[in-house]
């Protein structure tokens, strides 16, 4: 079997588009849906989850003979973005690339959503982070056992309710986060998002300093939040490092708060910050932060400029890529041992049923509620899409353009996607056409695929159709 080709190798020129002029008659470089895809393919080998193996690979109904290509139209011209539809999907966020971009993308949204809801009510988010030491000796089963016992240490009754009233929580969310470090392994990480209320905290008597509680909230309007100070936040968080110390040593495993470099303290295991809000809604931490989440979790693609071997330290989607690459390049050993990474990242994930940020029972209903009430439009207001459908949501405004042979797609449309893409993104329906007119390969447009092809070949409908071969 053929190495999988990154990007653009292989393009073939589509028929000349005579309406483009010459700058659209260039090959357009990869896009990043391209280089997902690419990646994708590669998994189709390396990945040890047999549904990531088939996903996208396979038609989802065994019995269908065709399958609809589909098409958004990208500007008034009939330029196209253009994927297959009826395949298989996984739907695993963890280690599936085309999935996990939308599962993470659709998790981002509605938490933004939150957020802004909160922000809106005059809320605070304190986002604390919590990690262990860790060396290549370590699997990351035994670093997310281990993290997981020091979280029970660290929501055990008492000190946590204190906690919670202290800063007034409503709201705790954690999600969670990896890398794997050349150096020192894996390195399982937790952000937990405390939503404070300001009404809680600031009116509720407590004997210890008055660090960020200089005003009380109670005659705030809304939109002129409160915030909990970060040293204020640190001095109430600390307690429950200790706690998360304590659970870690059940495992043998220890953290550090904080490293000195270069004279300067750096956090290191634990971290505590509040989220600036303001005016500028779209620019805050809280409206960026579930965003950021989403890229970490899918985003290599989004990155320029890559570390030396020997001192990377990657998200597992990043291992993929470089995995894809090396693949590509032939470098087995390169290709072997991100294999091997891959293999544990997706094997532990599925046993160990990592979630990526789950929210507490009831939560998104309060939050719809809120965001009616005050008239911030959402994802929450709508009913709560499952990882499945995120994975096979179509984008918005795509129409199903044309039928093709799902053996087609098997054996030679799904290994040169990317070059369809193009052609699709370059010259339009009268491109698409030709590039399966240049492979030998049946196309069936449907009457809108037609209406598009006219469009762009800037010719009046023909009228009659020509008749089916077999309709004679
Ligand atoms: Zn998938």
């Amino acid at each position: 079997m053929s190495a999988p080709r990154l990007g653009n190798e292989g393009f073939s020129s589509p028929t000349p588009d005579t309406t483009a002029g010459p700058a659209l008659a260039a090959v357009p470089p990869p896009d990043d849906a391209d280089v997902r895809w690419a990646v994708h393919r590669a998994m189709w080998t390396v990945s040890p989850l047999r549904k990531v193996r088939t996903c996208r690979r396979f038609r989802f109904d065994a019995q269908a003979e065709e399958l609809p290509l589909r098409g958004l139209e990208t500007d008034d011209r009939g330029s196209l973005d253009v994927g297959v539809g009826g395949l298989q999907t996984c739907a695993t966020w963890h280690s599936c690339l085309c999935c996990g971009a939308k599962i993470a993308v659709g998790r981002a949204r509605d938490l933004a959503h939150a957020f802004s809801v909160w922000e809106a009510l005059g809320g605070t988010v304190v986002l604390a982070t919590f990690s262990a030491r860790h060396h290549l000796g370590h699997s990351l089963r035994t670093l997310v056992q281990a993290q997981r016992t020091a979280w029970k240490h660290v929501t055990s009754d008492r000190p946590w309710r204190r906690l919670k009233e202290r800063l007034g929580v409503r709201f705790v969310l954690r999600a969670f986060e990896c890398t794997v470090g050349d150096e020192a392994g894996w390195h399982p990480h937790m952000h937990v998002f405390l939503l404070c209320d300001p009404r809680e905290w600031t009116t509720r008597k407590v004997p210890w300093g008055t660090e960020g509680r200089t005003r009380t909230a109670l005659d705030q309007p809304i939109g002129d939040p409160i915030g909990i100070t970060a040293p204020y936040a640190e001095t109430v968080l600390a307690e429950s490092w200790q706690r998360w110390c304590e659970g870690l040593a059940e495992h043998g495993l220890d953290a550090i708060s904080y490293i000195l470099r270069s004279g300067q303290q750096e956090s290191a295991g634990f971290d505590v910050k509040v989220m600036d809000t303001g005016p500028e809604t779209s620019n805050t931490d809280m409206a960026r932060y579930p965003f950021k989440m989403a890229l970490e979790a899918v985003g290599s693609v989004f990155k320029h400029g890559r570390d030396e071997p020997g001192r990377r330290h990657r998200t597992p989607v990043e291992v993929m890529e470089t995995c894809a690459v090396a693949i590509a390049e032939g470098d087995h050993q390169a290709a072997d041992a991100d294999a091997r990474l891959i293999s544990e990242w997706s094997r532990t994930a599925t046993e160990m049923r990592f979630r990526q940020c789950q929210w507490p029972p009831l939560m998104r209903g309060w939050f719809a509620e809120k965001a009616r009430e005050l008239g911030i439009p959402g994802p929450l207001l709508e009913d709560e899409a499952t990882e499945q459908e995120l994975a096979d949501a179509d984008d918005l405004g795509t129409e199903t353009i044309a039928y093709i042979s799902a053996a087609d797609y098997g054996n030679v449309v799904a290994y040169e996607l990317d070059t369809l893409k193009a052609a699709g993104r370059v010259g339009g329906m009268p491109a698409i056409v030709a590039w399966f007119d240049h492979r030998g390969l049946a196309i069936d447009l449907t009457d809108h695929g037609t209406r598009l092809h006219h469009k762009r070949a800037g010719a009046d409908p023909p009228s009659p159709p020509v008749p089916h071969p077999l309709a004679a």
